[in-house]
């Protein structure tokens, strides 16, 4: 394995951590505090800085305006980027839009990418992805209860969806909808390009997460569908293909997440300590010389260590061999990543005590907002039994 990268990565790579570290961290209470909305013109300036320094997309294609990057350098990239709440916005790698980008990348026919990956690439719009249902399980999208009935050459689209994110201010939607109910499982369900205007696309509200409905990307919205008029030429991909082409989506995604999650655990790591080395406890006596801290901050930092290790092994397998071949070590980092990520964030809130709570530091915004990685792009279980499976087959289980 090698996880080295050309010497010119290198140098851009530290100029982006500079740039989070210079740009983005001193301004993110205020945008966080401010809302989405609110910060967006501060961030479309960021973006433009962005931009003018050619780092803009990193994950895309250079053939479709982004950097190009391999996943592994797009993984350290990630990493740099996930120390601030803002990182993958400001650069645009943030989900659901890199995710989207790449099924369009893939999927679409010239007049989609035309219409809907162009201006998504170059950050005009943003878009949603919209799977998830309140009445159905989403650990097991076969299930899915949203329906695709055909009408002349177009689709109705009827159904239920929730925690679509980013949907408030998306300009479309990409929709996962049964077309035939009676074909195999995984063939029942096709993806389709939904404008968000669209007469029966009806944003109900933000979902309240832990407190917060949030806005604009910084929010996730529950989606009616009512007698939506999709035509034939929105379909992405082949009838019956959704399934398939959702599970590669999450592929890719699942190592972006994971790295983002790194960076959140190194930003939450270096508070902790910063934080215990100037509290003092006991008269002269600062956190930071207490043992029993001292074993907590050990024990994450051997969690973020090898957590890092496993993200970029499956990132280097998938530029070596494929997705198909690294999808045992993805799943195992997911959940791994997902889990120190949460257990350094609650670390580093309990070492800040009070503070930690409050919305004086991003910790409480992480502790809120970060569980969730236990549950989407498939909850821990999902990958543990995924993983166990393939792991128990190569030793004839
Ligand atoms: C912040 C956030 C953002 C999201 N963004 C999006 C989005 O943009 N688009 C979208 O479509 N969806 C999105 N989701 C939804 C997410 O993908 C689903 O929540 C996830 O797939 C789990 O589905 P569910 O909530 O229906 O849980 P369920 O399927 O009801 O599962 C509930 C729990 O059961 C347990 N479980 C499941 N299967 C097993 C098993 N085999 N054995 C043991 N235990 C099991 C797990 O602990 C799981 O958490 C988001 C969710 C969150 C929280």
């Amino acid at each position: 394995m090698d996880f080295s990268i050309p010497a010119e990565s290198e140098a851009r790579h530290h100029a982006i951590g500079e740039f989070v570290r210079a740009r983005l961290l001193p301004r993110e209470p205020a945008l966080l505090s401010a809302g989405f909305r609110a910060a967006e013109p501060e961030l479309e300036e960021l973006r433009g800085e962005v931009r003018a320094k050619g780092w803009w997309a990193p994950a895309v294609p250079a053939a479709l305006g982004g950097l190009g990057l391999s996943l592994l350098e797009h993984a350290l990239v990630s990493e740099v980027l996930g120390r601030s709440v803002f990182g993958h916005y400001v650069f645009g790698a943030q989900a659901p839009d890199a995710g989207n980008i790449e099924l369009l990348h893939r999927l679409g026919n010239e007049e989609q990418k035309g219409r809907f990956l162009t201006p998504l690439v170059r950050g005009e719009v943003r878009s949603c992805f919209a799977m998830t249902e309140p009445e159905s399980p989403g650990s097991n999208p076969t299930e899915l209860r949203c329906r695709a009935r055909r009408e002349g050459g177009d689709y109705i689209l009827d159904g239920h969806k929730w925690f679509v994110t980013g949907a408030d201010g998306a300009g479309f939607a990409i929709v996962m909808a049964v077309t035939d109910p009676a074909a195999p499982p995984r063939q029942r369900a096709t993806m389709f390009l939904v404008p968000t205007d669209t007469p029966g696309f009806r944003r109900v509200r933000n979902v309240p997460v832990m407190g917060r409905a949030g806005d604009g990307w910084l929010s996730h919205g529950e989606i009616l569908l009512q007698s939506c008029r999709v035509p034939e030429r929105q379909r992405l991909g082949e009838e019956g293909g959704g399934f398939a082409a959702a599970q590669e989506r999450l592929g890719p995604g699942r190592v972006h997440h994971c790295m983002r999650w790194i960076g959140i655990c190194e930003r939450a790591f270096e508070l902790m300590c910063a934080r215990a080395s100037s509290r003092t406890i006991e008269g002269q006596s600062r956190l930071a010389d207490q043992p029993l801290f001292q074993a907590t901050l050990a024990e994450c930092r051997v969690r973020i260590d090898a957590a890092r290790l496993l993200v970029l092994k499956a990132a280097w397998t998938i530029d070596q061999e494929g997705f198909a071949a690294a999808a045992e070590e993805i799943s195992l980092a997911k959940f791994f990543v997902a889990e120190v990520m949460t257990g350094v964030v609650d670390a580093a809130l309990q070492a800040h005590g009070a503070l930690g709570m409050s919305d004086d530091t991003p910790l409480a915004f992480y502790y809120a907002h970060e569980r969730a990685a236990r549950i989407y792009d498939g909850p821990d279980e999902v990958h543990k039994l995924s993983a166990g499976r393939r792991i128990l087959k190569r030793h004839g289980g």
